[in-house]
């Protein structure tokens, strides 16, 4: 079974053209919008470094000391269906850049819509909450613009609390009638007080009370990646400590916005919001 899910997992091999650039593999549950997906490339020795530029994005590749070097991206909720070319860069020690353009397909995702009724007072944020909404919404974006230069984690990502898919990555929200955003992330129903494992090994990027997500953390798995942990009861980690596979992050509540005790759990990669589930399944297959 796994063998087979391994083998539609590599849905694209290009060779590059130039002898100086090796094969390029995508892994990708198919490159959807809100997927992320694995690339990784063999350069030669006497590489110094390696960057992969997408739709505006431009992370790092790291080397694992074979020649191959890797990276994860991710595919915006928003972004247009259709070709998108990725760019791979890498330098020599001597100075020598050599660039390469690989073709990638956006494919179409559709997601699910959700008609909610609520008293306008919950739509309308007063002037004292937007503004400091959008303060928060600034100091988060900061942290998630910020790429540690190398990878962090080392086990396959987990879901980080068992319970029920409450609501999925993706889902459409429209309040009163009107459009409201998309969720970011995956909402997974458990008691209050349930304890949140950290999905892999990191840096705890951002502990913080806020607006909209409540008590908040999240953890820096370098590279780019991002994980983010809402609602939270209490949180039992510190910014800037490190954290392993599982490690006890806090506990579950309906902290901030929401409606009832949960785990909003969300990825980011490059600043951009992915769906969770597509992290748990790209990692699980790289070894
Ligand atoms: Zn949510």
């Amino acid at each position: 079974m796994r063998s087979i899910k391994f083998l539609t997992l590599i849905t694209a091999l290009f060779m590059a053209a130039s002898a100086a650039m090796g094969a390029v593999t995508i892994r990708t549950t198919g490159v959807r919008v809100g997927d992320i997906f694995s690339i990784e490339e063999t350069f030669p020795a006497g590489t110094k470094s390696a960057t992969i530029s997408f739709n505006g994005v431009t992370l790092p590749l790291m080397p694992d000391g074979s020649g191959k070097w890797s990276a994860l991206l991710g595919v915006d909720l928003e972004a247009a269906e259709g070709p998108a070319p990725l760019t791979i860069t890498h330098t020599l020690s001597g100075g020598e850049k050599y660039a390469e353009e690989v073709p990638l397909n956006i494919l179409p995702r559709v997601f699910r819509e959700q008609h909610i009724t609520v008293d306008d007072s919950k739509v309308f944020l007063s002037d004292e909450d937007r503004e400091r909404a959008n303060r928060e919404n600034r100091e988060i974006r900061a942290v998630l613009a910020k790429t540690t230069d190398k990878r962090l984690w080392d086990s396959s990502f987990i879901v980080p609390i068992k319970g029920r898919y409450s609501s999925p990555f993706g889902l459409q929200r429209y309040y009163n009638g009107e459009k409201g955003s998309y969720h970011s992330g995956l909402d997974i129903a458990a008691a209050k007080g349930a304890e949140i494992s950290s999905a892999s090994e990191g840096r705890v990027a951002l502990v913080g009370d806020y607006f909209y997500t409540g008590n908040t953390v999240f953890i820096d798995h370098g590279l780019g990646l991002y994980t983010a942990y809402f609602h939270m009861e209490s949180v039992a980690v510190k910014e800037g400590e490190m954290v392993g596979l599982g490690e006890l992050l806090g506990k579950v509540g309906s902290t901030g916005r929401s409606t009832g005790p949960h785990l909003h759990w969300g990825v980011y990669v490059g600043g951009v919001k992915v769906d969770p589930l597509s992290l748990v399944s790209v990692t699980k297959n790289l070894d």
